[in-house]
């Protein structure tokens, strides 16, 4: 048999990549949906600047944020991906004709484990930055989504809520993420514990 000399960073994509496909297994079965699992096509992307992740309903792709990737992040990678993972499943389910973030969504976000919360706070994301900086998050407080920014971006509007006729009104929130690298703080072990 061939030796293979792997360096440190394809080795970590080879077993992030083998979890991926274990964790969207595992939520295609819960979710009924046999085609989460055969179809869906995850790509890290180091163009994103200020969101974690991105679905792509009609390609069946997600789209993660590069700084996810590190084995250390994983925890957060799983939760971003089950996030992403739920919104193409109320596509294929709902086509267009559910909320975002709606009881679809959230019933999905459950049976999966979590606590169906739609934001990420400053002080997660502070933990899979490389460097120690200050973000901003901008969050719709009407249906959750969310965006970083290095600055506050008070002219920012949540655009799924203006075309639906809203204010998209977003509250910003800051932390310097200076602390808890590598590690992930209590706080984020905390909110993410399975419900009983
Ligand atoms: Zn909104
Ligand atoms: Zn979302």
């Amino acid at each position: 048999m061939a030796s293979q000399i792997q360096n440190e960073a394809e080795l970590n994509a080879d077993k992030v990549g083998h979890s991926i496909r274990r964790w969207l297994k595992d939520w295609s079965r819960k979710w009924n949906e046999p085609s989460l699992a055969q179809q869906t096509k995850v790509e890290f992307s180091n163009r994103m600047k200020v969101s974690l992740g991105r679905a792509y309903p009609r390609r069946m792709l997600i789209r993660l944020n590069k700084s996810l990737e590190p084995r250390r992040n994983l925890k957060l990678l799983r939760e971003v991906l089950c996030h992403e993972a739920a919104h193409l499943t109320v596509h294929r389910q709902h086509g267009c004709s559910a909320k975002p973030h709606g009881e679809e969504w959230r019933q999905l976000i459950r049976l999966a484990g979590y606590n169906p919360r739609r934001t990420y706070r400053v002080e997660r994301i502070g933990e899979f930055t490389q460097e120690p900086t200050i973000l901003f998050l901008h969050s719709c407080l009407n249906c959750g989504a969310r965006r970083l920014a290095k600055k506050p971006m008070r002219d920012w509007r949540c655009v799924t809520c203006t075309e639906a006729g809203l204010e998209g009104k977003l509250q910003i929130t800051t932390q310097p993420s200076r602390e808890g690298l590598g590690e992930f703080p209590r706080s984020y072990q905390g909110a993410h514990s399975p419900r009983s």
